[in-house]
């Protein structure tokens, strides 16, 4: 009998094994096959569809990047989000992102962890309906991400060019370096030391949220601060 039993359990764990296989490829299949995420009602992320690139190009996307190759190339590495989120009137609102395919799942949980916290985001639009004016959508307090552009006052590209970075109510939480500050109606939110409301800290469950998925944040660089910021 001692000899009969592990003859016994062998192939069924051979089985095991082999069905364990079989699902593992069947999933690689289906992931690379589809692009279609979705964490529940509302929550979604997708290649960028035809008329969210047109609104895109010759905005956030400049038009040089899509001459290439019909813009395959510059579109396929991004996604096309869809989050519900609650306003600073508290209303429901669906809004819109374009993020790098490899964030698209961090930021779908990140807001749906927001919106059911009832955490206020005032916009969420893409950039474009700003005509890709960093500064406008700021003042919008806009939350955005993918904008095919350099850091503020450089030459070198920003993360938000490869739809790596995201500027949550930028408006409270401004990009403070000295005496600039941007946007420029962010003055009275520059004083980090004040006590406001939308104030993104350490204590603030959207940095908490950000950083749980290996998110840096804008507010803890030393030479300039970017409160709004948040970035792989
Ligand atoms: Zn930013």
């Amino acid at each position: 009998m001692w000899c009969a039993r592990p003859l016994h359990v062998k192939p069924v764990r051979l089985i095991c094994l082999l069905l364990g296989l079989l699902l593992a490829c069947h999933c690689q299949t289906i992931s690379a096959a589809t692009d279609f995420l979705t964490l529940g009602d509302g929550f979604t992320a997708d290649t960028v569809p035809p008329q969210v690139r047109v609104r895109m190009m010759g905005r956030s996307m400049p038009l040089q990047l899509v001459a290439a190759d019909s813009g395959r190339a510059a579109f396929a590495s991004l996604r096309y989000l869809r989050v519900r989120h609650i306003d600073f009137e508290g209303q429901e609102q669906t809004g819109e992102l374009v993020c790098h395919r490899d964030i698209a799942e961090d930021l779908l949980f990140i807001f749906k962890a927001l919106y059911e916290a009832r955490y206020p985001i005032a916009s969420i639009r893409l950039i474009d309906d700003f005509e890709a004016s960093d500064e406008a959508s700021m003042s919008a307090n806009n939350t955005s991400c993918f904008n095919y552009r350099p850091i503020a006052g450089r030459t070198v590209l920003s993360r938000h060019a490869l739809g790596m970075a995201v500027d949550i109510n930028p408006l409270q939480n401004p990009y403070v370096r000295g005496e600039v500050i941007r946007p420029a109606a962010g003055q009275p939110y520059a004083d980090r030391t004040q006590l406001f409301a939308h104030k993104i800290d350490r204590d603030d469950l959207c940095y908490k949220l950000f950083r749980s998925r290996g998110f840096s944040w804008g507010g803890a660089w030393r030479s300039a601060k970017d409160y709004q910021h948040f970035e792989k």
